[in-house]
């Protein structure tokens, strides 16, 4: 009898041209084998029979060879142990490991479906909808084997099985380590699966939850686009990508999926660990909003549509006839879904004065701000501190001072060494929100004189930076900051100042990459409508206005890109010669062979 797996391949595969079903083996363990399921980077799957409860399992056979590796044994022992321990519907479930002639095996619950790989071989890509109640129950899964202190370390579609009900089922817990030997290293091509490893991993490091994040932010990103982030020749290539480039936005390659959920699967793909979520609880909470946000916001659509529509029909005498096509065509829903989708970008200044999830926030908190307390006490410390990052994850608002009061404050209480790095940043911003809002409130309501003199800089600051002057506004802060530095009266002051700075300056660079989006975009939209020199013009100027922001990076290099596609000229070149570097080059590129010509309307 041979129970030795035979290929060692990079990602697992059961399709029917690729299973030979010859030279099965009979027996393995108490289990008759019936055919073999695919074979994947550390073996081969069976289904097999057991002998005496004739229950169906998946029998999983590693490569014999692995079995010399040193401390194999004992790490295949220690996993195993650990995988016993998981219990969840969305984990495939572990029945008993073996070793039968020197060859290790695992049987596991049989899922009868298909893997994620699958799918995607058969559609391309998923639909967003689907793909979030997958990531819902992939989530789960994860959630059940963090809190259990597993990680899973090589989470891939060719791990997620899919049974006809459509339960999604993770498998392959903990594997990753047992073959993480000298040798079998993922360089080694063993795993093979580079594609979904964090930029930690890839850099040698241990994995931890947030390594699964990423991972899955990975696999929730093949999903949606039908292609993983970051592709190459080797597997060292696609490792330096995780570490150092950029991948293009989900909705640069589907525009149809929500702005919700790319911004979702951006935070889970962050280089670095800390920009992740926090946990796989968090992460589920926000993918289940997506759907709710979408539908409300489809909803608001239509009914701001329809009101538009019959006042209107009401008085058409009130709107010309374009403005007439407009409001009842889709540029006014086109406008508005802008509108919504920016909101959730915009400052948190703006957020707070100007936007409907406040208002709704507002009304939600009145009614479960009790509610939300009452929950509190009967929480994990962990849960408690998940639903206060997630309120923290709505705009700034009411929602942030639950989380400070009821979330983050009574965790500092029971353990104040334990939670302080977590929760400080959190207490540091709902504290420059609530002094925003006594400042702003003062200017709403009552014309009260400020308590302080840095308090009247402060809000006079604030006023500033609403009238968009933010580099002054950001100047009389720092200023105001030196000149309280040192000062015992002032040192709350001092840290509230401190942050409302760095807000300030993430804003700025935000609001610079924005604007610079915008230009690209409007640059892509004049190329395709022929206005070729403009556009030129635009990824010219985007060069040599920011080739030095590093912050503004992916869209330079998109800028160049853009440039060198149309032109046939690397962007470096025409920004060191800028006099040419116009329609003129599109010409050479034409008549490549032929002399230069010379561009009529620059000559
Ligand atoms: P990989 O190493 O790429 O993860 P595996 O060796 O784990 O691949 O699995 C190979 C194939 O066997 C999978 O693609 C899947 O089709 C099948 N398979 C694995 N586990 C199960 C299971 N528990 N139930 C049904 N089929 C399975």
């Amino acid at each position: 009898m041979d129970t030795t797996a035979s290929g060692i391949s990079g990602s697992g595969s059961n399709s029917s041209d690729a299973l030979d079903q010859s030279d099965l083996p009979t027996v393995i363990g108490p289990y008759f084998i019936e055919k073999k399921l695919g074979s994947g980077g550390m073996g081969t799957v069976y289904l097999g029979r057991h002998k005496t409860t004739q229950e169906l399992a998946a029998v999983k056979v590693l490569p014999a060879s692995m079995a010399h590796e040193a401390g194999f044994v004992a790490r295949f022992d220690r996993e195993i142990t650990a995988m016993r321990k998981l219990n969840s519907s969305s984990i495939v479930e572990l029945y008993e490991s073996g070793e039968t002639d020197g060859t290790y095996y695992y049987a596991m619950e049989f899922v009868d479906g298909e893997t994620v790989t699958e799918l995607l071989e058969r559609h391309g890509r998923i639909p967003w909808r689907q793909v979030v109640e997958i990531g819902v129950q992939i989530c789960t899964a994860l959630k059940a084997a963090h809190n259990a202190g597993i990680i899973h370390r090589d989470l891939k579609p060719s791990n997620l099985l899919i049974d006809d009900d459509g339960q999604v089922k993770l498998t392959d817990f903990g594997v990753a380590q047992v073959f993480a030997s000298g040798r079998l290293t993922v360089t080694g091509g063993v795993l093979g699966t580079a594609e979904y490893m964090s930029p930690e991993q890839a850099q040698g490091k241990r994995a931890t939850k947030a390594s699964d994040i990423y991972s899955l932010g990975a696999v929730l990103y093949v999903m949606l686009t039908g292609r993983p982030p970051f592709q190459g020749k080797t597997v060292l290539d696609i490792l330096q990508k995780h570490r150092y480039s950029q991948f293009d936005s989900v909705r640069r390659v589907v525009p149809e999926v929500p702005v919700w959920l790319d911004e979702i699967v951006c935070k889970c793909l962050a280089k670095k660990p800390e920009d992740r979520y926090p946990d796989a609880y968090v992460l589920s909470l926000r993918l289940q909003e997506v759907p709710k946000k979408v539908d409300f916001r489809d909803e608001q659509l239509s009914q701001f549509q329809n009101s538009v529509t019959e006042e209107t029909v009401a008085d058409p005498s009130q709107v010309s006839h374009p403005q007439q096509e407009a409001i009842g065509g889709t540029l006014v829903r086109d406008l508005f879904r802008a509108h919504f989708e920016s909101e959730q970008q915009g400052s948190i200044v703006k957020r707070f004065l100007d936007n409907p999830w406040v208002l709704l926030s507002l009304l939600a908190m009145m009614l479960i701000g009790g509610y939300a307390w009452t929950q509190s006490q009967r929480l994990s410390d962990e849960d408690r501190f998940g639903r206060g990052v997630e309120l923290m994850s709505r705009p700034a608002g009411p929602a942030w001072e639950v989380a400070g009061r009821d979330f983050f404050q009574p965790l500092l209480e029971a353990d104040p060494e334990r939670w302080q790095p977590e929760v400080d940043s959190y207490l540091k911003q709902i504290e420059v929100y609530q002094f925003k809002k006594k400042l702003l409130g003062r200017d709403l309501g009552r014309d009260e004189l400020p308590e302080s003199e840095p308090e009247a800089i402060v809000r006079q600051a604030l006023e500033m930076r609403n009238r968009g002057q933010l580099g002054h506004s950001r100047e009389m802060l720092v200023s105001l900051r030196s000149l309280i530095a040192g000062d015992p009266e002032h040192t709350e002051l001092a840290g509230v100042l401190d942050q409302m700075i760095i807000e300030m300056e993430s804003e700025a660079h935000q609001q610079q990459f924005e604007f610079v989006e915008k230009a690209l975009t409007r640059a892509n939209t004049l190329f395709e409508k022929g206005e070729v020199d403009q556009a030129l013009e635009i990824w010219l100027s985007v060069k040599s206005l920011y080739d030095q922001h590093p912050d503004v990076q992916p869209l330079v290099q998109r800028a160049e890109a853009s440039y060198l596609l149309a032109t046939g000229v690397d962007l470096n070149d025409a920004v060191r010669r800028p006099a040419d570097a116009k329609s003129s080059e599109i010409d050479s590129k034409r008549d490549a062979d032929g002399p230069q010509k010379e561009d009529p309307q620059h000559p």
